[in-house]
């Protein structure tokens, strides 16, 4: 008989196990407490969209939309693709629902996203963000509102070596003269950029500004700075932000060639880098996007946020040490019920719904197993109270309630009715 053969996950999607979600319900919950007391409301989109909202948002030269994307025809033989991010779900779904119709929004989202890299730490095909839009401002007091909430959230976790850089990219007509010079520089510099960014010299070259290469590198230390390009107006409001920053008291560092890997960005980009963390050190990454509710047929809005990604900040948090996974997702039940019989167990999962509508935390021995055998697994348990309803107390309704934690003092067993249990359980829990 042929051995039937193992079904695996799919390469570079993984699965997020027990031991590991306290820490990621940590995370989410400290995210989504900060957002929802700056009043950010949540919204959930489709998994799927249509392929073409990413090609006209991202842009068709960015690495998420020539390489990355999981597309393919459903049976109606329509392209959808699995969303690489949240940012152009938001404004289809805000366009969609008339959310900017005279209306400004603060909005969070939470999910998978996926990309077609190649997974390495860091970098996986399925992966989980956070993120932020926020949609009807083009002043720099939102920007620096997001900033502090996610500089709060860092706080909250205890995250370590977090660095904000900061850069502004100025209007269309900044991207454009400062592109033009940019590309004189490195034109004189051809033969010491690599194939890519060579090639990047005439489909997207801010983007070289990003490259990793050691030579690149180099010929980018005699660059010009876009923030020599800057209008007065972007000038302006860049100085705010950072003013804004300062009497936070958040610290940054500009970085001139910050430039983000996605086409829509105008004026504000910034990312939240961790040095430590080895080559994908960006935690978060994002900026404003004023033309993009335009681009996708809405009209003219302002947009600023950021995605953050979770694989990357559980890590980091666990590399740390960080001790604020959610206690409650760890814990071991407060009580386990012993019981054998039919009659006794029905019992004992009503004295369970009972135990769990006053908040405490149950575990129901389940099958076979003598008493003796469920009073092991009960101190294995870690619980710190069994009940147990054997023959005598299932016929007379009753439970015996033993402590199974050390107290200075020994707590007998005690014999009390089934329906006056949750008093004196939720009343010696509260003692031990
Ligand atoms: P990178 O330069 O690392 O590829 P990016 O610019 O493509 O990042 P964004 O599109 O801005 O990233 O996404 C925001 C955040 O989402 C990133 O900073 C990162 O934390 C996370 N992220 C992006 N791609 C992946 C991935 N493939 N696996 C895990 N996390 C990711
Ligand atoms: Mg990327």
């Amino acid at each position: 008989m042929s051995k039937k053969s193992q079904i695996k996950a799919i390469r570079g999607m993984n699965d997020i196990l027990p031991i590991e979600t306290p820490l990621w319900l940590a995370v989410e919950r400290v995210c989504s407490d900060v957002f929802a007391k700056h009043n950010y409301k949540q919204i959930r989109t489709p998994l799927l969209e249509s392929t073409h909202l990413f090609a006209r948002s991202i842009g068709a030269d960015t690495d998420i939309v020539s390489k990355e994307m999981y597309t393919f025809d459903d049976r109606n033989g329509d392209s959808l693709t699995l969303r690489p991010e949240g940012t152009a779900s938001t404004v289809r779904a805000g366009i969609e629902n008339g959310l900017f119709y005279n209306q400004q929004q603060r909005i969070w989202y939470t999910g998978p996203m996926f990309r077609h890299e190649r997974p390495q730490k860091g970098r996986y095909r399925q992966f989980h963000q956070i993120g932020v839009e926020c949609y009807g401002w083009s002043s720099p007091d939102i920007e620096a509102e997001v900033l502090s909430m996610l500089d709060q959230v860092f706080q909250t976790l205890g995250l370590q070596d977090t660095e904000l850089q900061l850069n502004s990219l100025g209007d269309s007509d900044t991207r454009s003269s400062y592109r033009a010079a940019l590309v004189d520089y490195l034109s004189d510099h051809k033969q010491s950029l690599d194939e890519d960014s060579q090639r990047r010299l005439s489909t997207n070259p801010l983007r070289i500004l990003d490259s990793k290469n050691a030579d690149v590198q180099l010929v980018l230390e005699g660059a010009p700075s876009i923030l020599d390009y800057l209008s007065d107006e972007s000038s302006e409001s860049f100085s705010t932000l950072r003013g804004y920053l300062d009497d936070l008291g958040i610290g940054y560092t500009i970085n001139p060639k910050l430039v983000r890997g996605l086409d829509y960005y105008n004026d504000t980009v910034f990312e939240w880098v961790n040095a430590g963390y080895g080559a994908q050190a960006t935690v978060c990454g994002g900026g404003r996007y004023d033309s993009m509710v335009e681009q996708l047929g809405g009209q003219a809005t302002p947009g600023f946020g950021f995605g953050m990604g979770l694989e990357r900040l559980v890590q980091i948090l666990q590399e740390q040490g960080a001790d604020i996974a959610d206690r409650a997702a760890q814990d071991a039940a407060d009580v386990f019920i012993i019981s054998t019989g039919s009659k006794a167990r029905s019992q004992a999962l009503q004295l369970q719904a009972s135990l769990v509508a006053v908040d405490v935390r149950v575990q129901c021995h389940m099958g076979e197993g003598s008493i003796k055998n469920q009073f092991k697994k009960a101190d294995k348990s870690g619980a710190a109270i069994a009940l147990i309803i054997g023959d005598d107390e299932s016929a007379a309704q009753t439970v015996s309630v033993k402590v199974l934690r050390r107290t200075a003092e020994p707590i007998a067993q005690q014999s009390v009715l089934q329906n006056e249990a949750s008093k004196l359980v939720t009343n010696l829990l509260e003692s031990l």
